[in-house]
């Protein structure tokens, strides 16, 4: 049977984390659920860093060797002046993913679920009666299709189109739109393959963080984010260039990625009439680190449970709780995050030179990321407030 011939409850567009969480929390409430993925496999290629915490990997899926790369229980933090300071975590605090393995198990947990799922549909269009989403249009194999819903979750991504054409506003500013470039290196010597290094500073990724994340003995995803102002004088991949030379000069380069990243506030509307957004389609990425893979399977998780009830009591008027249920699990600090953002990324070098020396002095076992940014902001009362609220120091 071609999937594409019936209807369905649910119509999720893009198999990554928040689509597949929605389509598997969807399908938990007994509804008919398709999920449409434009690539050939669920999981690749992979545009992203791929770390996360373990609390927020272990609220959507049981922690498994096959997709962890490495588990971290350390972060280093390295100033402008080349001064770092560490800070020890509990064991297994966070991962570094073999995402292509992870996105494809989110797929299958999906599908244990109930939900459908087929690859290598691209979704070109809704179908609309008047300001009501009534389904997707789709070219699968050289042949369009209209495919009927009662809900669209779009979970299309950083580049998502789906939430404009339901005639949503999704537009970011372009200096919100942090461009990336990453690659993953061998041969990479003097890295801890339990710690996440972080390098702060105009020479490194200004408005930004140059990244390595381990992935085993002397393996790394290395990369930097620079906001879009910085990205249209300078590119990503230039001060990558730099910044590998100076401290990997004998690295070996295996993958090669660029992509943006959405660190900005959440949409103000994520759903509409029979449709929600989901993930970086909702700009739902943490704005302060730019982790999307937790933020997008908890967005995800939402608009497929409320989805699924609102099939489930015929009352569609529900879809319109999304944004409060958003807010109340997650969006009130993902507000806090976009403050602490400013405060960070607006810093000079030889403030970040300062905070790592204060940083230095408090004893080891003593460093918190809330103490850090209690050090990094002293002089910003109103931004401490914030960190209270988040950080438990
Ligand atoms: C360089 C880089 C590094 C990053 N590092 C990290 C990190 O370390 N940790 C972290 O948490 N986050 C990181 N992120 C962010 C993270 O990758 C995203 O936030 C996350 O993937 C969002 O999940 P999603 O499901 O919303 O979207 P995606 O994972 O992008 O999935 C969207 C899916 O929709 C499909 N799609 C799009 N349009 C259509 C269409 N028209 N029809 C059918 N299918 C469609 C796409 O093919 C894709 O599979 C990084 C991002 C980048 C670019």
């Amino acid at each position: 049977m071609n999937l594409l011939d019936k209807s369905y409850d649910v119509i999720v567009v893009g198999a990554g984390p928040a689509g597949t969480v929605a389509a598997r929390f969807a399908a938990e409430q007994g509804v008919d659920v398709l999920v449409l993925e434009k690539d050939r496999d669920v999981g690749y290629p992979v545009r992203c860093a791929e770390a996360i915490s373990k609390r927020n990997v272990v609220k959507f899926i049981e922690p498994n060797d096959k997709w962890i790369a490495a588990k971290i229980n350390r972060f280093e933090f390295v100033a402008p002046n080349g001064n770092s300071v560490s800070m020890d975590l509990e064991d297994e605090s966070g991962y570094v993913l073999e995402r292509r393995i992870f996105d494809y198990e989110l797929g299958l947990l999906a599908s244990q679920a109930g939900a459908k799922i087929l690859t290598r549909v691209y979704v070109n269009g809704l179908i609309l009666e008047g300001n009501k989403v009534c389904g997707v249009k789709a070219e699968y194999r050289g042949k369009q299709y209209e495919i009927k819903s009662k809900v669209v979750i779009a979970a299309d991504g950083v580049e998502s189109r789906v939430g404009r054409w339901a005639g949503i506003k999704t537009h970011i500013d372009f200096r919100e739109m942090e461009s990336c470039f990453q690659v993953t290196a061998g041969n990479l010597e003097n890295i801890d393959p339990k710690t996440l290094y972080f390098y702060l500073g105009s020479n490194y990724a200004p408005n930004g963080y140059f990244w390595v994340f381990p992935k085993g003995k002397n393996i790394a995803n290395v990369g930097l984010g620079v906001s879009g102002d910085t990205g249209k004088k300078r590119s990503a991949l230039s001060f990558l260039n730099d910044n590998l030379q100076k401290l990997y000069p004998a690295a070996s380069i295996l993958t090669q990625i660029a992509g943006g990243v959405p660190c900005a506030l959440t949409l103000e509307r994520i759903s509409g009439d029979g449709i929600l957004l989901a993930g970086d389609a909702a700009r739902q990425v943490n704005p302060l680190t730019g982790g999307g893979i937790g933020s997008g399977m908890e967005g995800g998780s939402i608009a497929g449970r409320i989805a699924g009830e609102a099939v489930r009591k015929g009352d569609l008027s529900l879809l319109e709780n999304y944004r409060d249920e958003w807010m109340k699990i997650r969006g009130k600090n993902h507000l806090i995050f976009d403050k602490l953002k400013d405060g960070v990324f607006n810093m000079r070098d030889e403030q970040f030179n300062a905070i790592c020396e204060k940083m230095q002095k408090i004893p080891k076992n003593k460093r918190t990321l809330g103490k850090l940014f209690m050090t990094a902001l002293a002089k910003q009362p109103k931004l401490l407030v914030e960190v209270a609220k988040v950080y438990m120091v």
